[in-house]
């Protein structure tokens, strides 16, 4: 080969990396970010948005009164390997100041409730039950998907810390179930249970040392045929939590279908099954469960009810909570940068019906 044909066939080998990595990388990157992103859809999401007075776009919820309403979408399991998480504990920066925190817009909020006004004589059980999905920085990586379902976790801490101050104090689902069910339970003044979705990673990763630092119970909803799989927690992390008797492990299904859209056989194998998963893996009973997206049916609410399980949490919003609705346990939603203190007590009193 000549000096010349050398330089040609060099350039030549150029052109064909070039445009192969013009053609075929963004489509790979594509793909990933798809199948990323096509996870997990609530269906809240399905709804309209509307721009909040607090800076997100926060979905329009309308209080559900039949059945929830889901997508057919199903998350399937994903190939990838388990996230490994560098055992870095989070600090979190500027946490002094709850300056960030705002308040929401109260009577907006009691709108989207499906609870009706609060009269002075209705001594029925009120907890406001705080639905989380992710805890992590609010940065470029949150899809605008997930940007709804995304607490950072400065704001988290802030939100815990004013509310724990306020005389907020956390109960577990046997609290709140017990007295649902008129038992002798004396439930704190201001009770809230705080509960979390789906098992992301980073619910360990940010919102543990958080809990942790403020001695918090939570209760977290897990789908147990996910672990360790991109973007959840792993079994360790989660006897890691478990170890501090912080936590309530509660069943979420196994791999997070809808389950009003998969043949009963199968219903029955994601809710008994992911009953058995968790009590073998903790050895400790199970009783609570959330439906993924909030879906059900009366079939499926028979279902959890066969399977031992002694409440269903959904997503429908407020926090009245009656033993008719024990199978549809209400809950809040929760946003980023909301200050919960006047949120979570408007919730308890239901104050704004009687004040407008
Ligand atoms: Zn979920």
């Amino acid at each position: 080969m000549t000096q010349h044909e050398k330089q040609y066939s060099l350039i030549a080998a150029a052109w064909v990396i070039l445009a192969f990595s013009v053609i075929y990388a963004p489509r790979v990157s594509f793909r990933t970010a798809v199948r990323r992103d096509a996870r997990f859809i609530l269906p809240q999401e399905a709804s309209a948005s509307s721009s909040s007075s607090f800076g997100l776009a926060v979905p329009v919820v309308t209080p559900d009164t039949s059945e929830a309403t889901g997508t057919a979408e199903e998350a399937l399991p994903d190939p990838e390997p388990p996230v490994v998480v560098p055992a870095l504990p989070y600090v979190v920066e500027g946490s002094s100041t709850f300056a960030f925190l705002r308040t929401p817009n109260i009577a907006e909020l009691m709108r989207r409730s499906g609870d009706p006004p609060h009269a002075a004589t209705d001594t029925r059980i009120r907890v406001p039950v705080l639905m989380y999905h992710h805890i992590r920085p609010i940065d470029g990586s949150v899809s605008k998907r997930e940007l709804p379902y995304t607490v950072d976790p400065r704001a988290f801490e802030a939100q815990m810390k004013t509310l724990l101050a306020d005389g907020f104090e956390a109960i577990t689902p046997d609290d709140l179930t017990n007295a649902i069910h008129g038992q002798a339970v004396h439930l704190p003044a201001k009770p809230m249970l705080v509960t979390f979705d789906d098992a992301y990673v980073d619910q360990f990763r940010f919102a543990f040392p958080i809990l942790q630092r403020l001695h918090l119970k939570v209760t977290l909803f897990i789908p147990s045929g996910l672990f360790g799989r991109m973007g959840h927690f792993s079994t360790q992390q989660l006897a890691l939590m478990d170890a501090t008797g912080l936590i309530t492990v509660a069943a979420h299904s196994r791999l997070h279908p809808d389950l009003r859209h998969i043949p009963l056989a199968r219903a029955w194998s994601e809710i008994q099954g992911s009953r058995q998963d968790l009590q073998a893996l903790t050895g400790q009973p199970v009783h609570d469960f959330a439906y993924p997206y909030g879906s059900r049916n009366s079939k499926i609410v028979d279902l959890v009810k066969r399977a031992g399980f002694t409440d269903g949490f959904g997503v429908r919003w407020g926090s009245l909570h009656v033993p008719e609705d024990l199978f549809y346990l209400r809950r809040i939603q929760i946003f980023n940068n909301e200050n919960l203190v006047p949120v979570l007590e408007a919730y308890l009193t239901n104050r704004v019906h009687v004040s407008n």
